[in-house]
């Protein structure tokens, strides 16, 4: 029998079972997935981090503190300052992650490229007044693979049991505390029970359920959309949440969501539903089912990703077109994740500079060949015959998206003294940035016919994050209704909401989903070390 039971293989469940035996104890973890996919999300992410005061930040010229960092966060996440855990939370993270994520990430062989992102500057709130967001050399893929390797190589590897095609199901109660759990096999159905003196839940989110996300969805966002693409794990479908609720945790914040506007549907799915996060052109037009610009705000991403989806979803119908060329795309076209990131990911310097300065070729062929979700046109009559074809019907109109495009155009051609558009004023200032500058056309017509072929992109809701979960305290124990500790019980990463059932509040500053699972799945190793 092992001393505590991980549930979950992700980056938190990982750097929970790093502390346990750092600390001497004895730990079985428990994942469903198979050993290939050990890592979770982390190992498909992009790998940005959320950290304040680094080295890459003052190389850069920036000065930020914690302070400044906390004022940004309480504003862009509206917390709500009598929600004590969250905003403990909030605090701790933003005065730790600079040590025990940053430093603690670095001392294990993770190191960042040289340009933090500028992400979610705030919109209608204020967002980073800085740039935070730290990409790892090697995108998140490389992160969950040297935080295995520590675990595979510890001093203590004789005391980890590591169990694959393992489903938790319930967690076991015994004299008023926690003492395991049980579940079935993923294969076979087999059932097991594992007993312990502590159980940390790290089983993810519940975002890969989209029934769940559904019955969460948050009121700002109208209803529901009719489709809405899966961009979190498979197992991600809040099993342990009710797990947790059954013994009589709380969960909090549920409908606290990071979804994303710009899904399109994955060209090799692995699992029903399968999208694809893209980072949307800044320079494309973003539309409506009719192909008429989406306003009077024009999206444009960066700035608040919550107020896209809030957008796109109080659309008649909810979904959207990005109209582009390919000069815009081989520039600007991004997909979030590992995967469609390979230069980065597999650390290759010299194909990443080569995509920086010439575009992103592999990616515009990769997505024009095999993603269903893009059509291309020589003109906008033939674009608009596809785009239509596409979705089935005659809803996208030729004379809106021409007006759209051509007074965009038009606005162009008269010259920066004279933009009257606040997409053209966001590119200008955005561009001040290096690290945006780099990847954002300067004021790009959408019909120069040398761009050409244009492009148009179908876009649904996407899946991501539960921002909410279970409610825990800064030692990562499990609160129960009455805000006590439930013995023996602790939660980390996204099943806790990042820390406290929801630490970013309603927005997040992006890239203290990854760095909130590294330092709550610490500090929950830490704690349940300290069982006797
Ligand atoms: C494409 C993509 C890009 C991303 N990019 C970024 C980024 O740049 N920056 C950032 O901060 N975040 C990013 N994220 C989000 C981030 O990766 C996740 O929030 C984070 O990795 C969650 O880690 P976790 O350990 O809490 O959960 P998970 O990674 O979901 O791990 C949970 C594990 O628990 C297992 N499990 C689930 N249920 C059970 C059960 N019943 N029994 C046993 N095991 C179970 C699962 O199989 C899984 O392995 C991205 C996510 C995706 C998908």
């Amino acid at each position: 029998m092992s001393e505590v039971i991980v549930i979950g293989g992700g980056i938190a469940g990982i750097c929970a079972a790093l502390e346990l035996l750092d600390a001497g104890r004895s730990v079985l973890l428990l994942e469903r997935d198979t050993e290939d996919n050990f890592g979770g999300l982390a190992k498909e992410s992009f790998g940005g981090i959320f950290l304040v005061g680094t080295p890459e930040q003052r190389r850069a010229g920036i000065r930020d503190t914690p302070e400044l960092a906390l004022a940004d966060w309480h504003a862009f996440g509206e917390l709500d300052p009598a929600d004590r855990w969250p905003c403990a939370w909030a605090e701790a993270y933003v005065h730790r992650c600079h040590d025990e994520v940053g430093v603690w990430l670095r001392e294990r062989g993770v190191g960042f490229l040289p340009a933090p992102h500028w992400v979610e500057r705030g919109q209608f709130t204020p967002g980073n007044s800085v740039p935070r967001f730290h990409i790892v050399w090697g995108t998140g893929h490389h992160l969950a693979l040297r935080l295995i390797e520590r675990l595979r190589n510890h001093p203590q590897r004789a005391r980890l049991d590591l169990r694959f095609g393992q489903r938790v199901e319930s967690v076991l109660t015994a004299d008023g505390a926690v003492a395991g759990c049980s579940g079935f096999a993923e294969a076979g159905g087999e059932p097991f029970e594992a007993r312990a003196g502590a159980v940390i839940v790290a089983a993810g989110g519940f975002n890969g359920n989209i029934e769940r996300v559904r019955q969460h969805w948050h009121e700002d966002w109208n209803s529901p959309p009719p489709v809405i693409l899966n961009g979190s794990h498979r197992y991600a479908d809040g099993r342990l949440h009710d797990a947790v609720d059954a013994v009589g945790g709380r969960l909090t914040h549920l409908d606290a969501m990071w979804n994303y506007a710009a899904g399109v549907r994955h060209p090799r799915p692995r699992k029903p539903g399968h999208g694809l996060s893209l980072v949307p052109p800044r320079s494309a037009l973003w539309l409506d089912w009719r192909g008429r610009r989406i306003g009077p705000m024009p999206l444009v991403t960066g700035f608040d990703t919550r107020d896209l989806v809030a957008q796109v979803c109080a659309q008649e119908r909810q979904y959207s077109w990005q109209l582009m060329n390919r000069r815009i795309a081989l520039k600007e076209l991004a997909v979030s994740g590992a995967e469609f990131n390979p230069s980065i990911r597999d650390r290759k310097k010299l194909a990443f500079l080569r995509d920086l300065l010439f575009g992103n070729r592999w990616l515009y062929d990769e997505m024009i060949g095999n993603c269903a979700d893009f059509v291309t046109g020589r003109d906008l009559p033939e674009l608009v015959k596809r785009m239509n074809a596409l979705q089935g019907d005659d809803a996208v109109s030729l004379d809106e998206i021409r007006a759209a495009a051509e007074s965009y155009d038009a606005q162009i051609d008269r010259g920066q003294t004279f933009h009257n558009d606040e997409q053209l004023r966001r590119i200008a200032y955005v561009r001040h940035w290096k690290g945006d500058r780099i990847r954002t056309c300067k004021f790009r017509k959408i019909l120069d016919p040398d761009a050409g072929p244009l492009i148009a992109v179908r876009e649904f809701i996407i899946s991501r994050k539960s921002l909410g979960g279970i409610q825990t305290d800064l030692q990562s124990r499990v609160l129960d209704h009455a805000g006590q500790p439930i013995a023996g019980l602790y939660a980390a990463g996204e099943a806790a909401g990042f820390g406290g059932g929801g630490m970013h509040g309603l927005r997040a500053l992006e890239g203290g989903f990854l760095g909130g699972c590294v330092l709550s799945g610490r500090i929950a190793g830490q704690s349940a070390a300290t069982i006797t």
